[in-house]
């Protein structure tokens, strides 16, 4: 058997400890901001927000300049 080298991302609510994989069960709730839509994972159960990350993961945070 060959051991995992691939770590299993879990997201982890720091308010109940409710853990569950990026694409599991946390509510996807999507933001609009000046840098664009952002997703926010929440927390089935006690709703804080765990996370955001970009819609386009491809995309930075950053501004870049460019011709
Ligand atoms: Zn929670």
């Amino acid at each position: 058997m060959k051991p995992s080298t691939k770590q299993k991302a879990l997201l982890f609510c720091t308010v109940c400890g409710h853990k569950s994989p990026p694409g599991g069960d946390w509510v996807e709730t999507e933001t609009e901001t000046e840098l664009g839509n952002r997703l926010t994972l929440s927390c089935p159960e006690c709703s804080t927000a765990v996370t955001r990350r970009p819609l386009d993961t491809k995309s930075v945070d950053a501004v870049v300049i460019a011709d």
